[in-house]
């Protein structure tokens, strides 16, 4: 047994792997959820269909070559308390398993089998200094690991906390939204077929704010996963 193995098997004696859903039950083999949370989580599956959920909410704003999502979020459910935990626990591990489960998803599917690069939707350096790490970065790692491809972690840069996106109107919203990213390092970027990752699909403004920065490097194309899309 590889020396690997021997202390994986000595982890899982003291820290039994917990469902990252439930966390009453234990998983055992890659998905790192328990068998009844399996049956209950529900995944999105999109990833297989060239045009999806995504595809359409994003329509007109971002050509997006593939894309797709690990669920679909609800309020209140197991897939709330997921990306909770993801974002908020302090253990980036969490981020980076859901991001291997995506990736083995992604293997299945023929839309992603050339992308080149993982680039995650950067958070401000305010937030990761409290969180600790950056939840997409880190999703976007585990996606990265199972593709074997690189993950660009400097490639955009957050410019300025949010500001409080209640008390605005959708225009300003988007305003901010997009003033928010700028390119930062795009070296390694041109004429590559780049995955853009982040966490939460909402009305995808951060994802299309993200995008036209990377889109507006010569030759490159997009696609896009995130860990859950929220529904109408
Ligand atoms: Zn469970």
């Amino acid at each position: 047994m590889a020396l690997k193995r021997v202390l994986e098997n000595v982890v899982n004696v003291f820290y039994p792997k917990l469902c990252l859903a439930c966390e009453s039950e234990t998983y055992s083999g890659i998905i790192p959820v328990c068998v009844r949370c399996i049956n209950e989580l529900p995944i999105a599956n999109l990833h297989k269909e060239s045009e999806n959920l995504i595809t359409e909410r994003l329509l007109g704003r971002i050509e997006a070559k593939a894309a797709g999502a690990l669920f679909y979020f609800t309020k209140k459910g197991k897939v709330q308390h997921l990306i909770h935990q993801a974002k908020y626990s302090g253990d980036a591990q969490i981020s980076k398993l859901l991001g291997n489960w995506m990736g083995r998803l992604l293997m299945e599917s023929d839309l992603f089998n050339d992308i080149d690069v993982v680039v995650p939707v950067p958070l401000h350096y305010s937030k990761i200094k409290t969180r600790g790490y950056n939840q997409s970065a880190e999703f976007g790692r585990g996606i990265s690991e199972i593709l074997n491809k690189p993950v660009l972690n400097e490639a955009l840069k957050r410019n300025r906390k949010a500001i409080s996106q209640t008390s605005k109107n959708r225009i300003d919203r988007l305003t901010n939204v997009h003033s928010s990213f700028e390119l930062n390092n795009v070296k390694g970027l041109e004429n590559k077929h780049i995955l853009l990752v982040d966490d939460v699909l909402t009305t995808g403004a951060t994802i299309e704010a993200c995008a036209e920065k990377l889109t507006s490097i010569e030759g490159t194309s997009i696609s896009i996963c995130v860990m859950a899309i929220v529904m109408d």
